[in-house]
């Protein structure tokens, strides 16, 4: 069956909603999106039932579902971390590293490769956005729920080899680290979202890494850098920090988990309020367990990686803290719209557009514009999906 439309929905524009809308599409590009009118007789629309119709979501971070951690490092192992999120509503997805050595990371990349192909020789259309290269180059104490050992700073003979791969489009470093601003400029020259993670940077290490092109911050409030931690490594004067430079800098974008698990609805509210829709990306930060029942995971690569447990909420490190996420994006949608004052238009430009825009890829996708590919979501009332198009091919439909 090929579709070419979806009708009877409320179309989910980046600055509007337009009631009683429709969206069509040819050979897998968006040819019309906006109120319903006349179309010519014999084209195959679907009905969004009075639900909502919404570009395909844009996830930055994100490691992995069903089983699956991108860092296994086999094709296999990236498709079904891909499918898993399809069916959350990413259309397009950034497998993000962790901390590990340089083969394992070549492994993973050429894994991404591989399916990435497979994508296109059987869909025409890939889900893979890009490789998220998100460790190795983390302040040790900042790890997290990643391997610390295996943090180390950037040196050029290792991170070119990654870049060179042409997957990398989003590169990640500590800006405090020797070499950071080397990275950071190698990132920008292959214009890869480049952004400052698991770091207990200052705000004079921020300032010279924004020099070099970082302009995005990982999971905000989480592993990293606050006025206190930098009055503890630097002393007083206290001294701003990732959170200051992120908030007072307009050109910064960042990224919250909105699972409900890692951030208090304030907090949520207080990062939307002060980035705006243009600069906040809602990211998944998902692990293995995605989909899958309560019980005991590995983080990362599925033999080398950090043991967690799930608890059906959440992924939980040895020591009580918080082990990355366990819930898609549309999961993440849902809990910002009703946990925040920003309205669906917002909601969803933070979860498709902004991070498209961050990444480069705003003229490819993210909003329901002509000449984009058709990635198309079709909600339910209550933001629940029930179809996912890629490339304007039905990929998958909710059972009931
Ligand atoms: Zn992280």
């Amino acid at each position: 069956m090929s579709l070419t439309g979806v009708i009877n929905g409320t179309v989910i524009l980046p600055d509007r909603l337009i009631s009683s809308g429709m969206v069509l599409w040819e050979s897998g590009r968006l040819s019309y999106a906006g109120p319903e009118r006349r179309v010519r007789r014999g084209l195959q629309l679907e009905d969004a039932a009075g639900g909502y119709i919404a570009p395909g979501y844009v996830d930055l971070h994100v490691h992995g579902g069903a089983g699956a951690d991108f860092m296994d490092s086999t094709a296999d192992a990236v498709m079904r971390g891909c499918a898993a999120h399809l069916r959350h509503g990413t259309t397009t997805i950034f497998p993000t590293t962790t901390t590990a050595g340089p083969a394992l990371l070549l492994e993973m990349i050429d894994a991404c490769r591989a399916a990435a192909d497979l994508q296109k020789r059987n869909d025409g259309f890939s889900t893979i956005g890009g490789v998220h290269l998100y460790g190795p180059y983390f302040a040790a104490e900042k790890s997290g729920c990643h391997d610390r050992a295996a943090c180390r700073a950037p040196e050029s003979v290792e991170f070119e080899r990654y870049f060179q791969s042409g997957l990398v489009r989003v590169a990640t470093c500590a800006a405090e680290l020797p070499g950071a601003v080397e990275f950071y400029r190698a990132a920008r020259r292959r214009r890869c979202l480049v952004t400052c993670g698991h770091s207990n940077a200052s705000w004079t290490e921020m300032r010279l890494a924004f020099r070099a092109g970082m302009r995005h911050v990982d999971h905000f409030w989480c592993a990293m850098s606050s006025v206190p931690s930098i009055r503890q490594r630097l002393g007083t004067p206290m001294q701003g920090s990732m959170a200051e430079f992120v908030l007072m800098e307009r050109e910064m974008s960042t990224e919250v988990i909105a699972d409900g698990c890692h951030l208090s609805p304030e907090l949520l509210e207080f990062a939307y309020r002060m980035k705006g829709p243009d600069r906040l990306c809602l990211v998944t930060d998902c692990n293995r367990a995605l989909d899958m029942p309560p019980g005991d995971y590995i983080f990362g690569h599925q033999q080398s990686g950090t043991p967690f447990s799930s608890d059906g909420k959440v992924g939980r490190a040895s020591g009580g803290g918080l082990a990355s996420a366990i819930v898609g994006m549309d999961h993440m949608v849902r809990q910002m719209h009703a946990n925040t004052t920003a309205g669906l238009p917002a909601v969803v430009r933070m979860a498709s557009l902004t991070p498209a825009e961050r990444a480069g890829l705003q003229r490819k996708t993210g909003s329901l514009e002509a000449g984009k590919q058709a990635d198309v979501l079709v909600l339910n009332r209550r933001l629940q999906i029930r179809r996912v198009f890629v490339g304007g091919r039905l990929m998958h439909q909710s059972a009931d």
